[in-house]
């Protein structure tokens, strides 16, 4: 398996007071290794939101007590400028809502896939610079370091476009799974980035002929799925 690591974790709360809904929710955000904290009503979301601080806040709209839309404008009332993920029903979603969703927040309209929100979660958190790695990633001889901005293979520095570096950055943070243009599409370009997953395809092959030109290949498609970095076999 590759010596990569996954992104920091982060601290993020939950308030939803359907226990399945919380639960699937903060056991798929755990297992991403963050920690999450779960408040099962409003007011005990708010308590916990304006005395910790979070890096995200998964926030359900129908709430019993406070509502969703209340704990966010005490929140920000308050100078607590967490990213925000709310999670609706079809009806509710309203202009209120389209109102809140500024800055890098996002909403979920029930039912969702968790996998979705997983993803979303992530790109909230890329976008407001909290799941930044703090050590280099490294596969066999290629060395990624997100603080210094810096790619070496070989030892021999690679230069890369910011687009390029994104992508290769999430290819080795999910090293040795393969990823599907879906996904990397949501992760690495923003999610409401409206055009063709061919976009994929050409920035893999710009950055395989600067990866692996000359070495064994780490950059490998799986036909139908997507792509995988990993050690040649
Ligand atoms: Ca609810």
């Amino acid at each position: 398996m590759a010596a990569s690591r996954p992104a920091a974790p982060c601290r993020i709360l939950v308030v939803e007071d359907e226990p399945a809904i919380s639960d699937i929710v903060s056991t798929a955000l755990r297992y991403q290794g963050h920690t999450v904290t779960q408040a099962h009503s409003g007011s005990a979301g708010l308590e916990r939101g304006l005395n910790e601080a979070f890096d995200l806040v998964v926030l359900d709209v129908m709430l019993p007590g406070i509502d969703g839309y209340e704990i966010c404008t005490r929140l920000r009332a308050a100078d607590c400028f967490s990213p925000v993920l709310f999670l609706t029903a079809r009806d509710e979603t309203d202009d209120r809502i389209k109102g809140f969703v500024t800055g890098g927040d996002d909403y979920m309209t029930k039912p969702f896939s968790v996998d979705e929100l997983v993803l979303r979660a992530a790109a909230i958190l890329r976008r407001t610079g909290n799941e930044a790695p703090s050590d280099a990633l490294v596969l066999e001889n290629l060395m990624l370091d997100p603080s210094g901005h810096e790619v070496r293979r070989a030892g021999e520095l690679i230069e890369l476009s910011p687009t390029e570096f994104r992508l290769l950055h999430y290819l080795m943070v999910n090293a040795g799974a393969v990823v599907s243009k879906a996904q990397i599409l949501v992760n690495v370009w923003d999610y409401d980035y409206d055009g063709s997953e061919n976009v994929v395809e050409l920035y893999i092959g710009y950055l395989r002929r600067k990866i692996d030109a000359g070495h064994s290949p780490l950059i490998h498609t799986k036909r139908g799925v997507g792509y995988v970095l990993r050690a040649a076999d």
